[in-house]
């Protein structure tokens, strides 16, 4: 970066020159401040999971949710995983990152299952980092799927289009055994990548994830109506299910609905909570009403 603004300076001035260290100089200390206190809350309750239901469309249930990272900086509050994950990915913290967030997520669908709730599917975001060692990365989920004894089937991992694009060969390979253990794969975000759907038919893929983009205006695009038609129909054609997040809206739901989507997320259900919350949602609250006009 620093050879690209020495660039800059020569093509654009002399002023520009001190004007973007400046800049950079100002990011990279933003940014290492992120990775010390980051590497300070490891291990603190700084760091907790949020659940997000996972809602059956054409039943209304929860049948699961999908663990969201939050950290409650000392100082600065409410600090948002995509700032500082491509943070930890880009230093050694994403592997005792990636450990504890997973052993966190098994060793409390375990305690839910303890406390008498029905089996729950927990989906767990794999970062790209994590994908990059094969062996580790599968050591780490055989490990603390034995030490938790959260059943397997009950997992489910979600890779983006991006890792799954990557070294796709060995990628293949390492979903195969991941999937032999029993967990679920999940592509993440699905439709603003570029899978290759050569490709797509030879991965071991359970579920597709289409990304809130393509519904959060539904109505007045119609083009986005028929990428998601486009989707789950591919989806289906591999027998995976295909689930959309971001619902926050009766219209976007019925939408949905009417284009045989078969899992639902988002706010118009229920943001992320904190454990003890969903719980109570699952005690309390299902199933969803699908039909009326508040869920
Ligand atoms: P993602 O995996 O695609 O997660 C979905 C994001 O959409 C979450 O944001 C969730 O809170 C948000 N969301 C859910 N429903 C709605 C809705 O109705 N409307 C809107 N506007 N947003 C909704 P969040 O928690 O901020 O996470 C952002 C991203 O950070 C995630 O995207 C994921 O890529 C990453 N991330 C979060 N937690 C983890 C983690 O534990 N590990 C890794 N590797 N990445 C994580
Ligand atoms: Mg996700
Ligand atoms: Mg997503
Ligand atoms: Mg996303």
């Amino acid at each position: 970066n620093a050879d690209l603004a020495m660039f800059r300076s020569k093509s654009e001035g002399r002023n520009n020159y001190h004007f973007y260290v400046a800049e950079m100089d100002a990011e990279v200390q933003a940014r290492k401040i992120i990775e010390r206190d980051l590497r300070l809350a490891l291990g603190t309750e700084q760091l907790e999971l949020h659940y997000q239901p996972l809602v059956e469309v054409t039943t209304g249930e929860i049948v699961g949710c999908e663990a969201l990272l939050r950290w409650r900086h000392p100082t600065r509050g409410w600090v948002g995983p995509a700032e500082f994950i491509p943070i930890a990915e880009r230093t050694d913290l994403i592997a005792p990152l990636g450990r504890w967030i997973l052993h966190r997520a098994c060793l409390q669908g375990r305690d839910w299952a303890r406390d008498g709730l029905p089996p729950l599917k927990i989906a767990v975001n794999l970062s790209p980092a994590q994908f990059k060692h094969h062996q580790t990365l599968l050591a780490m989920v055989s490990d603390i799927l034995d030490q938790t004894g959260f059943p397997a089937e009950q997992l489910q991992l979600e890779i983006t289009e991006g890792i799954a694009m990557q070294n796709i060969e060995a990628t293949i390979e390492v979903l195969q055994q991941l999937r032999e253990m029993g967990a679920v794969i999940s592509i993440d975000d699905f439709g603003t990548g570029y899978s290759s759907l050569n490709y797509l038919k030879r991965f071991p893929v359970d579920k597709l994830k289409i990304d809130r983009s393509f519904v959060a205006d539904i109505g007045r695009h119609a083009d986005n109506a028929a990428v998601v038609k486009a989707i789950v129909n591919l989806g289906h054609s591999i027998g995976a299910r295909v689930n959309v997040e971001g619902i926050e809206t009766r219209e976007q739901l019925d939408f949905i609905i009417a284009h045989g989507v078969d899992e639902a997320q988002g706010y118009y259900f229920s943001r992320p909570v904190p454990p003890d919350e969903f719980a109570r949602l699952v005690r309390e609250k299902s199933p969803y009403c699908m039909t009326c006009e508040t869920p």
